[in-house]
């Protein structure tokens, strides 16, 4: 078995006017984040954890903040890609651990419905995620909303998925490119909506 890790992180501007959604979860507040999409920092820096887990590039490889496409998008659209990712590479998430910083609105009241809600959108059971509150003591970091997250892969056993391709290291046998592809043929995706194109590691990330 092997496994991988990943490191994800965002952060989002507050503005008036706009819905605050956190780890998928709506807030009541008076005030939401800043950003192309609906600006989940929280889900934005899950979905960097998991494709830096693979070498798959981040966020913005997939979904370019240029592209008038994403704008206002639902950020579980952004998860959904970054699970097929790790699947096509042939791993599953053990665990993952996020920090929230902000001042407000406060997060550990919330934070159980937040896990909730975040292992949902993952297919996890409450116990491998963990949502952790912060405050911003010392920091000048008024009116900023922070997200850390890593998360932990482990290699999908043989037969548990017929998606399985190998890593750049080690090349797929011909068996895991017919498995694979059979695998994708028989459900239905529509690539057309994940917007993909050459990784660009430098991309901003404005998503
Ligand atoms: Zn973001």
């Amino acid at each position: 078995m092997s496994m991988r890790i990943g490191l994800g992180f965002d952060s989002h501007a507050f503005k008036e006017g706009v819905p605050l959604v956190i780890g998928g979860l709506k807030i009541d507040h008076p005030q939401g984040l800043a950003g192309h999409s609906d600006g989940d920092l929280l889900l934005h820096a899950i979905t960097d954890a998991l494709l830096g887990a693979v070498c798959a590039g981040d966020i913005g490889t997939f979904f370019p903040p240029t592209d008038p496409k994403w704008k206002g998008a639902d950020s579980t659209v952004f998860l959904e890609t970054a699970l097929e990712e790790i699947a096509l590479a042939g791993y599953k998430i053990v665990n993952l651990d996020c920090v929230l910083i902000m001042h407000r609105p406060k997060i550990v009241p919330i934070a159980a419905e937040m896990r909730e809600r975040v292992a949902d959108l993952l297919g996890l059971e409450l116990n491998q995620v963990s949502i952790k509150g912060k405050t911003p003591e010392g920091l000048p970091q008024d009116g900023t909303a922070v997200a850390h997250v890593v998360v932990l892969l482990e290699s999908l056993d043989n037969g548990e998925s017929g998606r399985k391709l190998a890593l750049h290291a080690d090349r797929p046998t011909e068996s895991d490119i017919e498995a694979a592809i059979t695998s994708i043929a028989a459900q239905p995706r529509d690539i057309s909506a994940l917007g993909r194109k050459v990784p660009a590691f430098d991309t901003d990330d404005l998503t």
